[in-house]
């Protein structure tokens, strides 16, 4: 995605002679292999998209948590589980100074958990409804919607066991699918893996089943079987693929209590008009799920370019030695989104767009223009001026290439007479008005409705 804007931005300069074509040459700094710069272009994207999961959070009553860049490591090994595919090889994991063991975040949820007892969280009102919006890390292979560093959003709702919970994570994924206009291009998949009771009878049928052909197994798959049977159900090597479909299922191992669990999860999601999938193959890739997990898989790609996924992890919070403390919890990744809206054309409000150029020649001039710029900005018109030394021609050129529909002209008569010009950039039109209602005048052009005012509230003290 950002390779093509920097491809074309490069693409877009012809050089016109040997100093500017070798300014095209590939410069001697690059980013590292799997990330990206987000140039602001894409930014527009990613400001829209953090807009509607804050929106759609806050209504819902969630709070958002940042947890730090890097953990221990043994926060992710802990939580994650030491034979995922995430914690086996792709965690970006260094010594500090101290020969401390840190890995950079490879996923939100551990990170909330550990916060989360860390805090004393289980002492505020159940359930703890939190979200996130950050950067993860993965060496990951490199490849198209797999990066090294990508953001997700996700949140985490703790403290509380119902499946109607379950229901109301996959509802709120859904919405906010649906107001980034990419949720038909998506196909819920729904499965239980139970209980944790239920999980290790159903490995312990798991080995039993595939004792004596490991020979045919993938060698990953053959490491797997120790370590984490359930994985072998999602491998993508065929010979793995033929097996796992004779082997136990899952169904047949869920307590009567699993299965209730999960009708009523697959009850609430009728009552919300949710479509979904059942897939009882779907296990997800970390250790810590129980009962519900679901997954938003792409609808011609499936897992392939699934946008997001979560599930129940109602033992992690032990694990991590808290109290026994169910939760639920999604996670989405925001570059697959953008490529998504991308893909269907959608386009997001632009924030960047400039209302007004200011143009202007002689020092007294630039005087007046400079405090003009000012309070142009902080009555929300969006300006930017040429301070520099060009003639005003250079600097109307200038104008146009920032594609400001106004320009504001001023030089050494409308300095003598108190006025400025407004140039309308699209018609080419222009007219005199007094320097001292400048302000009015543009704000009647652009519309009250459009100008950019800052309001973060007041402080309060
Ligand atoms: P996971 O926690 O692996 O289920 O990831 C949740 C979502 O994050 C996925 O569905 C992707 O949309 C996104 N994601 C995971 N890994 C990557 C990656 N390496 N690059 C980009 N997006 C990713």
């Amino acid at each position: 995605m950002s390779d093509e804007l920097q491809v074309s931005a490069l693409n877009s300069s012809q050089p016109a002679n040997q100093e500017e074509s070798n300014f095209n040459l590939k410069p001697p700094y690059q980013t590292p292999k799997g990330v990206h710069d987000i140039l602001p272009a894409d930014h527009e994207y990613y400001t829209f998209i953090k807009k509607v999961v804050r929106h759609r959070m806050r209504q819902a009553g969630f709070k958002r948590i940042a947890t730090p860049i890097f953990e221990y490591t043994d926060v992710f090994v802990r939580s994650i589980g030491d034979a995922t595919d995430i914690v086996d090889k792709e965690m970006y994991t260094f010594l500090d100074k101290k020969g401390r063991s840190l890995t950079l975040k490879p996923e939100g949820t551990a990170g909330v958990v550990r916060s989360f007892i860390q805090n004393g969280m289980n002492q505020l009102p159940q359930p703890v409804e939190l979200y996130y919006i950050e950067p993860h890390f993965r060496y990951d292979r490199p490849q198209k919607g797999r990066y090294r560093q990508f953001w997700q959003y996700g949140f985490e709702i703790i403290g509380e066991l119902d499946p109607a919970l379950d229901a109301q994570a996959i509802f709120l994924a859904n919405k906010i699918n649906e107001d980034l206009g990419i949720d038909k291009l998506f196909k819920i998949q729904l499965n239980t893996i139970g209980s944790l009771e239920d999980r290790k009878k159903y490995t312990q049928a798991l080995r039993d089943y595939y004792y004596g052909k490991e020979r045919n197994l993938c060698e990953h798959c053959r490491d797997r079987l120790t370590k984490n049977p359930l994985r072998l159900l999602d491998c993508k090597n065929e010979d793995c693929m033929i097996l796992a479909q004779l082997a136990p299922k899952m169904n047949d191992y869920l307590s009567p209590e699993s299965k209730e669990y999960y009708n009523d999860v697959k009850e609430y999601l009728a009552e919300l008009d949710i479509d979904f999938v059942e897939n009882p193959t779907l296990v997800r890739g970390l250790d810590y799920y129980t009962n519900t997990v679901f997954e938003f898989w792409d609808a011609h790609d499936g897992a392939q370019n699934a946008i997001g996924g979560g599930g129940r992890y109602d033992g992690l919070i032990e694990i991590m030695g808290g109290q026994p403390t169910p939760a639920v919890g999604f996670a989405a990744g925001i570059e697959r989104i953008i490529a998504n809206m991308k893909r269907e054309k959608i386009r997001v409000p632009s924030k960047d767009d400039v209302h007004v150029f200011v143009a202007q020649l002689g020092k007294e001039a630039k005087k007046k223009c400079l405090k003009l710029i000012y309070e142009m900005r902080e009555s929300g018109i969006k300006t930017i001026g040429a301070l520099g030394m060009g003639s005003i021609k250079q600097q109307l050129k200038l104008a146009d290439k920032f594609n400001a529909p106004y320009t504001l002209i001023m030089g050494i008569t409308e300095v003598r007479e108190g006025t400025i010009i407004i140039r309308n950039m699209t018609k080419g039109s222009q007219e005199i008005v007094k320097f001292d209602n400048a302000i009015e005048e543009v704000i009647k052009k652009i519309g009250e409705k459009n100008l950019d005012k800052y309001s973060p509230g007041e402080v309060m003290y």
